[in-house]
């Protein structure tokens, strides 16, 4: 790259950090990629070209950005970490498309972020090694806002990887399953072993890709009802949608009225909520709403 051993070779990513006395910060979930193979998968899967826009979160020492670099049309990466950006306009100034921005993610404007760095690109795709103490709330960030993204390619702990693909009916299903998939098609990509990092983190760890959809797979009266609906039907997971739903929405009725709303949504009163469809919650969401029950 730019006739220069590439920033994530272990030689060059330890003569980094050792030139600029950078010390890695657990807290903010720091554990750099140094492995070619590993980092052309999570770019191969992003299906980038010339006219994509990339948004990374965390860029670190610029590893993965230094090879979106190479593949789209315009980079802007988002650290929190005040002490690398310095370290990232140096390795990175050999790329003018590469922008890099200092702030939190979840606190940045993404619509602005887009309109001032994307408006030139016809898709964008967010391809990042994230910070595991916080995937959860970036990832609901980035599809909540409903952003207009093509894929999220992103590294993450393999377990939350996991429960983001799973189908109804096993233990990884639920809340975190059917909201990733309203929004997004996931497909795990690839698992991913410790050594592939420095520091290396005690967890295991996965690539997965969220296609994200134009529409969600079912149509429903109200997003913020039906979330709540799934929500409270994995409250207690050992217990019944009719318990779970008992105690939200019911809790001073007897369980006439709630088995009737269930039996009209087509759900049997003793299933668990990890049995339950995306189609499923869609109309149980539907018919407690139509009862006036919110
Ligand atoms: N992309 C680099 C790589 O693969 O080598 C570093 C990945 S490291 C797992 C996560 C990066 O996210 C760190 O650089 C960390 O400082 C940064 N980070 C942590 N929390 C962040 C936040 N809320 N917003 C933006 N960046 C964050």
């Amino acid at each position: 790259m730019n006739g220069r051993e590439e920033i994530s070779s272990p030689r060059r990513t330890k003569e980094i950090i050792a030139a600029h006395g950078f010390s890695f910060k657990k807290s903010l979930g720091q554990n750099f990629l140094i492995d070619q193979n590993i980092l052309n998968k999570i770019v191969d899967a992003a299906g980038l070209k010339e006219n994509t826009g990339v948004l990374e979160i965390g860029p670190g020492i610029g590893a993965l950005t230094e090879r979106l670099a190479a593949e789209a049309g315009a980079v802007t990466a988002v650290e929190i970490d005040q002490r690398l950006i310095p370290i990232l306009s140096d390795v990175l100034a050999p790329y003018p498309h590469v922008k890099i921005r200092h702030g939190d993610v979840l606190k940045v404007d993404l619509r602005q972020l887009f309109a001032e760095d994307f408006s030139g690109v016809e898709r964008v795709s967010v391809v990042a090694n994230l910070p595991y103490y916080v995937t959860t709330p970036i990832l609901m960030k980035l599809l909540e806002e409903k952003l207009p993204l093509a894929n999220i390619v992103v590294m993450i702990q393999k377990e939350v990887a996991d429960r983001m693909a799973a189908s109804p009916g096993g233990k990884d299903y639920g809340s975190l399953s059917i909201a990733v998939q309203y929004y997004s098609e996931p497909e795990l990509i690839c698992t991913v072993p410790h050594t592939v990092f420095i520091p290396q983190p005690n967890v295991e760890s996965a690539v997965i890709r969220l296609k994200v959809r134009e529409r969600p797979p079912v149509e429903v009266k109200d997003e913020n009802h039906f979330f709540e609906v799934v929500r409270a039907s994995f409250t207690q997971r050992r217990k019944t949608i009719s318990n779970n739903l008992k105690a939200r929405f019911f809790p001073k009725e007897g369980r006439e009225r709630l088995e009737e709303l269930l039996a009209a949504a087509g759900i049997e009163p003793s299933r668990r909520g990890e049995t339950l469809s995306l189609a499923e919650y869609a109309r149980l969401s539907d018919v407690l709403l139509e009862a006036g029950i919110s």
